[in-house]
């Protein structure tokens, strides 16, 4: 065991999940656990078990759950080390050694504790600018035209970088701290005498904030008309990743969560505004449209996120970009225009200030379209434009072949199943008819050289997953069945946490339970993760117990996997299952797997049988009515292989 783990193991043991919990949420004894009010749903009555026993925590209603870890990370939103940190410092545990960072060896600061710390250090800078009597006079004058709140100033920690080339570089020099760490952090450039000067000159200065409310980045904007640009942003650092932050997320996070509703606007003043008349929930990304990025960190808050368009036809990729986060991600995303009340385009800002703004803004709101109506709305004009039948077609096939590159097939299976409903109505086809153009139009398994250039970022985050590609889709299974298979793989999962032995158990068919069962017998994303998480530990001879998993699970920030984990470790209690009943119940999991298992890829494989014959003509098409004929009365898939070779 490496240093690290026994630190983590250790902070893990020292603490008392049940008063850690029990101090940001009341819990009541019941039975062998405690019950309180779940923190990560809106919670009518208490659905949030915490086991003494087990030290784990698990809402039977959203399905929240973990170890004291995943309660810190989920509930403060800190990172892994953070938690640690916290949970350390509360034991009296002094960590060494660990430093968090994958990218950090050796003694002394981070990169990116350097980065935070100059950042940090520079905010208070500004700050003092902006609140000197006769630096900041300039940028106080600026804010009082914008109208901008006292108050708003304070929250948003809004400062003023000075109108020279070495304001930043002279403090740092009489405070003797660290200059290469502002230099990394953007804040000054280097000059080729070795000298350096200050970035930001004479311009308003927005921290960027994490959600913790600590500074990760600025943007400054001109305060003289001929500066060039109008806004200036830090680059993106090992702190700041541009298309995963969001402006105002310290304060917007508890309206946010208490609305269980986010709203997206463009600009940093516009934030500020809405903000300033008491509309807090309100957020803006900086300068990129909605990433899956911004999708997943708002998930951790809210379930429907609400994009503000302008008034004049909102540009079609943004709404492209709307529907692909959409369809992807887990979140309901809608589009709100605004009104123009005096005929020309409004900004939030311009608008909330008007004497009814704020009624006007929750209407708008209100009457949020989501982004596939949006959508829809735009192809069934271009529908009724069409005259002829050929060319309504077009349009319904050119509508659902760009759904198929927005990644309608990574879509959850109950989402694309109501997608295709609502499809299907909009379109005048069947849902049979639907699902066969998009499985027609759907990516293939992308090779390498077919992916299109691609920012790393973007990479990672609509690269579909290839165990993944279309399977819900292409293939039907009903939905009782794929339940019954998700229990399935679910309790398979849990057997195997408690009995790592299990393992190697020996199905009927002779078959040790790893072997048969690898990932493609799993039958969702997280499960295939999770198995495969599982499945080169155990491999490896390594133990696994759910107090080490939860732990190692979160420290990698995989959060859904530590919900699984528990939930599968709960879903066995729930059903009052003892020790001694669990390889028995394994090995009927595992077959029922392996059985659907079996059953897809005859399927696969004749589906694409239908598919030659469909395209085949003369002496192939009789061959492959042979192998068909051959495949329905049950070959193997090696012989059909063999035969069509
Ligand atoms: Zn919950």
């Amino acid at each position: 065991m490496t240093n690290r783990d026994d630190q983590k193991l250790q902070v893990q043991q020292a603490t008392d999940l049940v008063r850690l919990i029990g101090e940001q949420i009341a819990l009541r004894p019941k039975g062998k656990e405690f019950l309180g009010l779940c923190p990560f749903h809106d919670d009518k009555s208490p659905s949030m078990h915490v086991s003494p026993a087990k030290q784990i925590f698990k809402c039977f209603s959203c399905g929240a759950g973990g170890d004291a870890f995943s309660f810190v990370m989920n509930y403060h939103k800190m990172s892994f080390p953070e938690a640690l940190k916290l949970l350390a410092d509360r034991a009296g545990i002094k960590l060494q050694e660990w430093r968090g960072q994958s990218d950090d060896r050796g003694e002394g600061p981070s990169e990116r504790e350097l980065l935070a710390i100059a950042n940090a250090r520079a905010m208070q800078f500004f700050r003092g600018c902006y609140n000197h009597s006769e630096h900041g006079r300039e940028a106080r004058a600026y804010v009082d035209r914008r109208g901008i709140h006292p108050d708003m100033i304070e929250a948003f920690q809004i400062g003023y970088a000075p109108d020279r080339w070495d304001g930043l570089v002279q403090m740092i020099g009489a405070k003797a701290w660290d200059m290469r760490s502002f230099v990394f952090a953007g804040l000054l450039k280097s000059r080729e005498d070795g000298g350096h000067y200050d970035a930001l000159r004479h311009r308003l200065i927005f921290p960027i904030l994490d959600a913790l409310g600590r500074p990760i980045a600025f943007g400054g904007r001109k305060l003289r008309e001929e500066d060039e640009p109008k806004y200036l942003n830090s680059p993106e650092t090992k702190l700041f990743n541009k298309s995963a932050t969001l402006y105002g997320l310290h304060l917007a996070k508890k309206p946010i969560i208490d609305s269980r509703v986010a709203v997206i606007v463009e600009g940093y003043t516009d934030v500020i505004a809405c903000h300033q008349a008491g509309v807090a929930n309100v957020v803006a990304t900086l300068g990129t449209a909605l990433t899956p990025q911004h999708a997943a960190e708002l998930r951790r808050y809210c379930d429907k996120v609400v994009l503000i368009f302008d008034a004049d036809a909102a540009g079609q990729k943004a709404a492209d970009r709307a529907v692909e986060v959409f369809l992807t991600g887990d979140i309901d995303v809608a589009i709100a225009v605004l009104p123009s009340p005096t005929g020309e385009k409004v900004d939030p800002a311009e608008l909330l200030a008007l004497e009814d703004g704020l009624e006007q803004w929750k209407a708008a709101i209100e009457a949020a379209q989501d982004a596939l109506d949006y959508q829809f709305d735009r192809v069934r004009q271009e529908l009724s434009s069409q005259t002829t039948l050929s060319g309504r077609q077009r349009v319904a096939e050119g509508y659902i072949q760009k759904l198929a590159t927005l990644g309608i097939a990574r879509t959850g299976i109950l989402k694309s199943a109501m997608v295709r409903t609502r499809l299907a109505d909009l379109l005048h086809l069947s849902e049979s008819e639907v699902a066969s153009l998009i499985q027609r139009f759907a990516p293939r398994r992308v090779t390498p050289q077919a992916q299109p250039p691609a920012s790393q970022d973007e990479d990672r985050a609509t690269m579909p997953d290839d165990n993944n590609v279309g399977a819900d889709v292409a293939l039907p299974v009903s939905k009782a069945k794929l339940n019954a298979l998700r229990l399935a793989e679910l309790e398979l999962i849990g057997c195997l946490i408690r009995r790592n032995d299990l393992f190697h158990a020996l199905l009927p068919d002779g078959h040790s339970l790893d072997e048969a069962i690898t990932v493609s017998e799993m039958v969702t994303d997280d499960g295939r993760r999770l198995y495969q998480w599982m499945h080169d530990r155990l491999a490896d001879g390594q133990t696994l117990s759910l107090a080490s998993m939860l732990g190692n699970l979160a420290a990698e920030g995989e959060h859904a996997l530590v919900q699984m984990a528990t939930t599968a470790d709960a879903d066995l209690d729930a059903k009052g299952f003892d020790d001694a009943a669990l390889p028995s119940h394994a090995l009927a999991m595992a077959e029922a797997l392996v059985k659907h298992s079996r059953e897809m890829e005859r399927l696969t494989q004749r589906m694409a049988l239908l598919e030659q014959v469909r395209t085949a003509g003369g002496e192939e098409m009789d061959a492959a009515r042979r192998i068909i004929e051959q495949a329905r009365t049950g070959a193997s898939p090696l012989r059909i292989a063999r035969v069509s070779a």
